[in-house]
């Protein structure tokens, strides 16, 4: 049976809270990478549950129990606020945040207090329904980044803009219907309903920030299996991956391109201005390649100073075109090594896969016997090699460093 017991619910409402504090706390003593949103986060639960506590205190007890509660609980939502930035370690504005708070504790003590004072519950559940607000908004935010399905990621910032929306709901409703009380302790209709909410949405706020730290922990390890960590270039393992993906669809008719890279003369790069500067110029390579690329397209380190490109929906032609383009901009890098400059430049193999291709290693195969060639042919050149089915030749790209025939099948 649903209680209509407003102590019930309160006492309900504490033990979720203290649960959830005893949770954080847990985890930020185990996940050093996240110690500050979950201190937060355990410091916001804390806080709301002391808020309610206080409330509940007679106030001859104390001088403004109610002051006091609702001073903590703005402290409650602005470190709810806080946590979401925090958990992608995005700079948090809290000196800001800090002065606001003040500021509105500075207002309070100058408005009556009481539950029958409706302009002291509007500032109270006004900042915190904006600070939920923000969190929803910051939520959205985190996972749009983390490239979520929009629908998805709004979804996730749907419950603080509920509980945005529950805070201003109770003095709202207090101004316009007279009957409404405004203090928690009634057995009314409306505080029922409105604990219920209230219990419902302090479960969901925090199991949403569970998930949205176990969705960081996880895209984390994602990340560290898939791409170099040097570059940010997929790993090997990620090419293989799509390239198998890719292959899937030439059985229905379509055809994928690829483009393999080497660096030119890289050793003697090492040797002259040191493995750190080696280290560098594989990431400049990067950084000049990447824009050459569709958002369709992958871009992978396959190991040493070797890179791949894999072309969805593009044949030879449109392969040589890119690969050409890449040439041409990484030629023309200038590549600064403690104010010494040295040229990079680099040689591509590039194929399409062919329907009689049994699996991307043959594709790729072909796209090494075309490196081969480039490099065979004095390097900083684009060679091109066909599937023995594929009779058509790929139209001809100008080489802007008049070295020949950029494409030779
Ligand atoms: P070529 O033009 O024939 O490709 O000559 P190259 O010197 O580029 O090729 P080689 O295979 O002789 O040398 C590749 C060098 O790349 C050797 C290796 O030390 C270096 N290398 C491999 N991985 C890394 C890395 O992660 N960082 C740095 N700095 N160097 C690397
Ligand atoms: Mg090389
Ligand atoms: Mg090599």
């Amino acid at each position: 049976m649903m209680s209509n017991d407003p102590v019930t619910m309160v006492a309900a409402l504490l033990a979720v809270m203290g649960v959830a504090m005893v949770i954080w706390l847990l985890i930020a003593a185990g996940l050093r990478e996240c110690a500050a949103s979950c201190l937060c986060l355990a410091g916001a639960n804390a806080l709301q549950a002391l808020a309610l506590v206080v409330r509940w205190l007679p106030e001859s007890q104390w001088r403004t129990p109610g002051l006091i509660a609702d001073v903590l609980l703005l402290g409650a939502f602005a470190m709810l606020h806080l946590s979401v930035p925090l958990m992608d370690d995005k700079p948090t504005r809290w000196p800001l945040l800090a002065s606001a708070l003040a500021l509105l504790a500075a207002l309070l003590t100058q408005l009556p207090t009481g539950p029958h004072h409706a302009a002291h519950h509007l500032v109270v559940n006004g900042a915190g329904g904006l600070f939920c607000f923000f969190a929803a908004r910051n939520t959205v935010r985190l996972l749009r980044d983390r490239e979520l399905r929009p629908a998805l990621s709004r979804i996730f910032g749907l419950p603080f803009l509920v509980i945005g929306g529950l805070l201003l709901v109770r003095p709202l409703a207090t101004l316009w219907m007279p009957d409404v009380p405004a203090s928690l302790d009634t057995r009314g209709a409306f505080n029922i309903a409105w604990l219920w909410a209230a219990l419902v949405m302090t479960l969901t706020v925090n199991g949403t920030l569970a998930f949205l730290l176990m969705l960081k922990l996880v895209l984390q390890i994602r990340r560290l299996t898939l791409r170099d960590p040097l570059t940010d270039a997929l790993n090997r393992r990620a090419m293989a991956e799509a390239m198998a993906a890719e292959h899937q669809r030439v059985r229905r008719g379509h055809t994928y391109a690829v483009v393999l890279l080497d660096m030119d003369r890289f050793k003697q790069l090492n040797d002259t201005l040191g493995h750190a500067a080696g280290d560098e110029a594989l990431k400049t390579l990067v950084e000049v390649l990447r824009p050459c690329l569709r958002e369709v397209d992958l871009l992978g380190r396959l190991g040493g100073e070797e890179f791949c490109a894999l072309l969805p929906y593009t044949g030879v032609a449109g392969a040589a075109l890119v690969a050409e383009r890449m040439r041409q901009l990484l030629e023309t890098t200038d590549f600064r090594w403690q104010g010494r400059s040295w040229p990079l430049s680099a040689s591509f193999g590039i194929t399409e896969s062919a329907p009689s291709d049994e699996d991307p290693t043959e594709v790729l195969r072909r796209a090494d016997e075309a490196l081969y060639r480039a490099k065979a042919q004095g390097r900083n050149l684009v060679q091109a090699v066909e599937a023995i089915d594929q009779p058509a030749q790929p139209p001809r790209p100008q080489s802007a460093s008049g070295q020949g025939d950029p494409v030779a099948s």
